[in-house]
């Protein structure tokens, strides 16, 4: 049976956070996600309303609540015919492994992109897709009561950290020294917010552990 995916919107975007600061890549974010962040800045996506559900991908486009279910070969058409020139499919949402992403991430190899995806690490629907660039921002302890799995982080590229305080330092700390993934990924640090005591947390940190800082680019260009 074919999968279908909820797509909530589609845009070209100069990638804005972590290792790949700075690529050209075209957006592709599913809709839902039940972790609950509170500094969400997607939370459109979160419910799936009835009166929000589109037929076709043009008319879901924006920041909005609105979810189109395609197909992957209606998504990479529709990508390739509107968003060609860059190299890469950044796949986000709302949470996009929760859903399983092998057909999509095909379709999208078969196109000719590669696929960086970025998810929370709390759902699997990626493991069994080969995506070039696994970025997992785990998030730990949200309202939505979801759990970050060890599997998720041990096969990611990068972990990006969103940090507040100091105790969100630790949590990761204790994760790292718990799977011994301190060689496997790269490890970004990323100031909540733009928070300027963040940042000054971040700097820091990644100063004294040789790891990398990641800020939200796109916050300070004004660009999505
Ligand atoms: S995991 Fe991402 S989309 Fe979901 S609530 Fe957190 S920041 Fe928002």
């Amino acid at each position: 049976m074919t999968t279908t995916y909820p797509i909530n919107d589609i845009y070209t975007c100069i990638q804005g956070e972590g290792v790949q600061t700075g690529v050209a890549m075209v957006l592709v974010r599913l809709h839902g996600c039940a972790v609950g962040c509170p500094w969400c800045d997607t939370k459109e996506t979160w419910e799936f309303e009835a009166d929000a559900a589109k037929t076709a991908i043009a008319d879901v486009l924006g920041a909005n609540p609105q979810y189109a279910w395609r197909s992957a070969a209606d998504i990479a058409d529709y990508v390739v015919a509107n968003h060609a020139g860059p190299k890469w499919i950044l796949l986000t949402g709302g949470e996009p492994a929760q859903y399983d992403l092998a057909e999509l991430v095909a379709a999208f190899h078969a196109a000719g992109y590669q696929v960086a995806l970025e998810t929370s690490g709390t759902e699997r629907g990626h493991l069994n897709a080969p995506i070039d660039w696994v970025c997992v921002s785990p998030k730990f302890d949200m309202p939505g009561g979801k759990t970050v799995l060890n599997d998720t982080l041990a096969q990611a590229h990068e972990i990006k950290q969103v940090v507040g305080k100091q105790a969100d330092i630790d949590r990761l700390d204790g994760v790292l020294a718990e799977l011994d993934l301190s060689a496997a990924a790269q490890i970004c640090l990323q100031p909540v917010s733009t928070s300027a005591k963040a940042t000054e947390l971040c700097i820091e940190t990644v100063q004294a552990r040789g790891w990398r800082l990641s800020v939200q680019t796109h916050k300070y260009l004004g660009v999505d």
